[in-house]
């Protein structure tokens, strides 16, 4: 597989926010998001291949109990059922950050998935990202087969009413999964629009997703 970096840091985000965990950040990703802070992992041929066993071992010398598949998008990613499975039979806690364009089968404690709303749209060349930063239907296989997490990168009072839009296509949720995360990508924005996205969560019994390493690290690229 293509691993474009492995590292070990605290989850920043949702529902183990805090929780010391191996990240494994998988190459390639269809979609253009205009505020991606990832943007050295979209090429489907950045970073290494490695084999499955090869990430394994490394991962079982860590202490870590989670370990984060991320990317990119990691459903895009040759081999992604057969790392999870391994992984899963090592004993690790498993969560899978997705965007969620397209399903699949896979073993997985925890799908968490960022639908991307018309914010993430680039300025320019943005059909195709518009075309398929959506899909509804592999959201909704995602949630009626796993424990998963909805994280919203919010801009401004607008996204709501996307948001809202979006759950009426889905299966029911438990508004404490539905996460609001303020769009920002260094710490002094992430302060100054945290207040608004925290009263906005208040409003909808939603839940309000830290970013710990935009406030811990000022999003340095590693953690
Ligand atoms: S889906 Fe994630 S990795 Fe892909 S472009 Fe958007 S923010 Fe970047």
């Amino acid at each position: 597989m293509r691993v474009v970096e492995q590292f070990i840091s605290l989850q920043g985000e949702g529902r183990w926010a805090g929780a010391p965990s191996v990240f494994i950040r998988l190459a390639g990703c269809p979609l253009h998001c205009r505020w991606c802070d990832t943007p050295y992992a979209l090429a489907p041929d950045a970073g290494e291949e490695r084999a499955i066993e090869d990430i394994v071992r490394s991962v079982q010398e860590c202490m870590c109990r989670h370990v984060v598949v991320t990317g990119g998008e990691p459903l895009v990613a040759k081999g992604l059922e057969e790392l999870l499975s391994a992984l899963h039979q090592a004993g690790k806690y498993i969560t899978l950050e997705t965007s969620a364009t397209e399903y699949r089968e896979i073993t997985c404690d925890l799908v968490s998935i960022s639908p991307k709303l018309s914010n993430s749209t680039p300025l320019t060349r943005g059909e195709e990202h518009e075309a398929r930063r959506l899909n509804p239907g592999a959201i909704s296989r995602f949630i009626t087969r796993h424990q998963v997490q909805l994280k919203f990168v919010v801009d401004s009072e607008k996204d709501l009413a996307e948001i809202d839009e979006l759950l009426t296509q889905l299966p029911p949720l438990l508004p404490e999964v539905i996460m609001l995360m303020p769009q920002a990508a260094d710490r002094a924005a992430y302060l100054e629009k945290a207040p608004r996205v925290a009263q906005w969560c208040l409003e909808r019994g939603w839940s309000f997703s830290p970013r710990l390493h935009l406030l811990l690290w000022n999003g340095q690229k590693g953690y």
